[in-house]
């Protein structure tokens, strides 16, 4: 770099508050040393009478200005002072200051010099720095701001994968009606207590595969769709709930609540014994003359396929002892029996036809939204400022997603007791077994089977078999 040839010197007589006044022809002396030692030529001094050095002084310095018009104009190419300090004290002059010499690109120097070890020199560099920083941080301030006026828009972050149910390529903004229609068999199902591995099931059997990677779905799949905010139109920012998407989405805001709630508190009993079982009644027989768990499969004999509930005798049985092997009956006619059992017990406990009052927030709910939307026109027109419109809208936005929550937890506190277990339990698809299990072991605590005689063609007697409700007392 050039060495600068027309150095502007800038003294300035102030009265700052330690009395510490510094003649402007000490400050010059020590400016022209200076230049000398550098080897820059000085072309004009600058000298200002400014007693008012106060941080919060508004006045303009008139030498000051023109100096720098100066410097803007390539009149001078350098600018010296004695010490920051008399250049100016405040923090934006001295910024806008080192910006300027930056885009014009002339020299500057204290007689102080700028290396660390000066405070003055540090100060310096922690502006520069702080000039810096400043500027980046307004950019990504400018950024988020826009990206989060977007989203306020009701406009959703473009980026990421293809999610089930929106167009590939359309950025979220356009819908796949066939997947839509499996998100909404879905979403029916899940209400209907039905599981996510149900729902991967029906998915697979319509042919559908993930986006990503074409697979076959699975519970976790499934879960990752449906907790998506995406498909309930829900547009976050920084994990935010602010808004509704204005583009189309496979559920409403409501629907997409309630699946988190069924979600949330999935929890099923587990049936009598944890592992698969193929018939409703596995673990729930016993053998009438030892006491084991009976074993259920079915056999052909003479091509007739039936199943069948035995003692085995080469299994342990509940007493810790080896099956007799003594019991051995038609598992379809105990089935029948159990079936009836379990069915009257249902109709006996059916919820009654009244429905407690619901937690109804709907219009708590209106009056918020209509605020938001208050809210929104004020800070559209102009008549509000960013920080202001965007820090209320936070509150109220957060109380009204504790409302939906409430709102959420009602739909499907009701839903549920209309779906009574009656229907689960009439539902016999294989699919529904585990639920099914769950309900015997809330009427079925045991069942006993006796041995009836072989070969008999009439029936056999209803006191072969011992039902045990749960709760019973055992003698
Ligand atoms: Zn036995």
């Amino acid at each position: 770099m050039a060495k600068p040839k027309r150095v502007g010197i800038y003294v300035r007589i102030s009265k700052d508050r330690k009395g510490q006044e510094l003649g402007i022809q000490r400050q010059e002396k020590a400016c022209r040393e200076l230049c000398e030692r550098l080897g820059w030529g000085v072309l004009k001094i600058y000298a200002e009478n400014d007693t008012s050095a106060s941080t919060t002084s508004k006045r303009q310095r008139k030498v000051y200005t023109e100096m720098l018009r100066d410097a803007r104009a390539g009149v001078i190419d350098g600018i010296v002072v004695y010490s920051i300090d008399r250049l100016t004290r405040r923090i934006a002059e001295l910024t806008y200051f080192l910006e300027e010499q930056k885009e014009h690109g002339f020299a500057f120097a204290t007689t102080e010099g700028e290396d660390t070890a000066t405070a003055n020199g540090r100060m310096i560099l922690t502006i520069k720095g702080a000039v810096a920083q400043q500027e980046t941080e307004r950019m990504s301030e400018r950024i988020n701001l826009s990206l989060l006026q977007r989203r306020e828009k009701g406009k959703p972050h473009a980026g990421g994968s293809r999610l089930f149910g929106f167009k590939e390529g359309s950025h979220f903004q356009e819908l796949e009606p066939g997947e839509v229609e499996l998100i909404r068999l879905g979403y029916e199902m899940l209400m209907d207590q039905k599981t996510p591995g149900d729902v991967s099931r029906k998915w697979n059997e319509h042919g559908a595969r993930t986006p990503e990677a074409g697979t076959a779905w699975d519970i976790q799949k499934i879960k990752r769709v449906y907790r998506s905010e995406r498909i309930g139109g829900i547009v976050t920012y920084k994990r935010q709930d602010i808004g509704d998407s204005i583009y189309p989405h496979p559920l409403t805001r409501q629907e997409w609540e309630n699946v988190q709630t069924v979600l949330d508190s999935r929890a099923r009993p587990a049936g009598k014994g944890a592992g698969k079982r193929k018939h409703v009644y596995s673990g729930f027989l016993t053998c009438g003359h030892c006491g084991s768990t009976m074993r259920i499969q079915w056999a052909t004999i003479q091509g007739r396929t039936f199943r069948r509930a035995f003692c085995h005798s080469a299994q342990i049985g509940a007493n810790g002892e080896h099956g007799c092997g003594k019991v051995n009956r038609r598992y379809d006619w105990i089935e029948e029996r159990l079936n009836e059992v379990v069915e009257a017990a249902l109709l006996a406990r059916r919820p009654k036809p009244q429905t407690p009052p619901t937690d109804d927030v709907t219009e708590e709910i209106k009056v918020l939204e209509e605020r938001i939307r208050g809210l929104r026109n004020r800070w559209k027109e102009g008549g509000m400022e960013d920080e202001d419109y965007f820090d209320s809208l936070s509150h109220l936005r957060s109380d009204l997603q504790a409302l939906r929550a409430r709102e959420a937890a009602a739909t499907v506190k009701e839903a549920r007791t209309e779906t009574d277990a009656l229907a689960v339990w009439r539902d016999e698809e294989m699919q529904n077994l585990e639920r099914r299990r769950a309900i015997v072991a809330s009427v079925i605590a045991e069942c006993e089977v006796f041995s009836v005689g072989r070969g008999r063609k009439k029936p056999p007697e209803l006191d072969s078999i011992r039902v045990w409700p749960v709760g019973a007392e055992r003698d």
